[in-house]
């Protein structure tokens, strides 16, 4: 029922038990995982924390935008995860009993406010899904009781300071569009914002994105012009820098922690 672009169609055929995850109580959002039945073990601890995922995003980035959720998990291993409408697939390698791959739970589920809901104009502007997605890992780390995002970010940084620094979020080019360097980037954009907004603007930032968005597309434009009108200080400076240039910014968040 909702406007979906087409690459987010996603069609999986194979022999499934379906088993509901969570109870989503009244107005809660149904989901459902469809698993090869050797793998429902190890399944059902890995994503245990799925329903509590959805309730903490859903108070970060505003309420799911779609009716339901189902992962799939199929026989074959996948490369990484993928996200589809209202839908993730991963792969028997992302199953293993020790939640192994639970910031890709986040990841998939993070995706559908940002990517599929919300989806981007054309694919100069993918790291606004891959940048808010990586973000979504972060977040749910730090309120899971795990490394918070200002650690995650400050890892991130001193990894992207090893290498090579020629690429522009805002046009990756075809060859580099899934360049982990792009994920790890566009979630410390999202990092350096929420250090230059405070923790109440930018996340009535990002949940005014997802309302005002819904069902539509977006552009690297659009959502500089948007974080712009919930900050008090200029951010052109700063935005220019992580996302148009190539040199890597300083780690974000010196001054917050400067001044409280
Ligand atoms: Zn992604």
């Amino acid at each position: 029922s909702a406007p979906t672009s087409s690459y987010l169609v996603g069609l999986v055929i194979g022999k499934y038990q379906t088993v509901l995850l969570g109870d989503p109580g009244p107005g809660g959002v149904p989901q459902h995982g469809h698993i090869p039945a050797h793998l429902l073990g190890d399944f059902s601890r890995d994503f245990a924390r799925q329903p509590q995922m959805m309730e903490v995003f859903q108070e970060l980035f505003g309420p799911y935008p779609f009716d339901e959720y189902a992962v799939v998990v199929t026989e074959e291993e996948l490369d990484v995860p993928v996200e589809a409408q209202g839908l993730s697939l991963f792969g028997a390698n992302h199953v293993d009993g020790a939640r192994g791959s639970e910031r890709l739970v986040a990841h998939e589920l993070a995706h559908q406010w940002f990517g599929n809901s919300v989806s981007i104009a054309d694919w100069r502007h993918i790291w606004l899904n891959e940048g808010c997605a990586k973000y979504a890992e972060w977040l749910w780390s730090e309120r899971s009781g795990g490394r918070t995002a200002e650690q995650l970010a400050s890892a991130a940084h001193r990894l992207l300071s090893s290498l090579p620094q020629d690429l522009r979020l805002s046009d990756p080019g075809r060859k580099s569009m899934f360049d982990d360097r792009l994920y790890e980037r566009g979630g410390l954009v999202l990092h350096a914002v929420r250090c230059a907004l405070g923790d109440i603007a930018f996340f009535r930032m990002l949940r005014g994105w997802g309302q005002l968005h819904r069902g539509g597309t977006v552009t690297t434009a659009a959502f500089t012009a948007h974080v712009a009108r919930f900050a008090t200080e200029p951010v052109d400076e700063l935005l220019q820098a992580w996302i148009h240039g190539t040199t890597l910014p300083p780690l974000p968040g010196a001054e917050r922690r400067a001044t409280g």
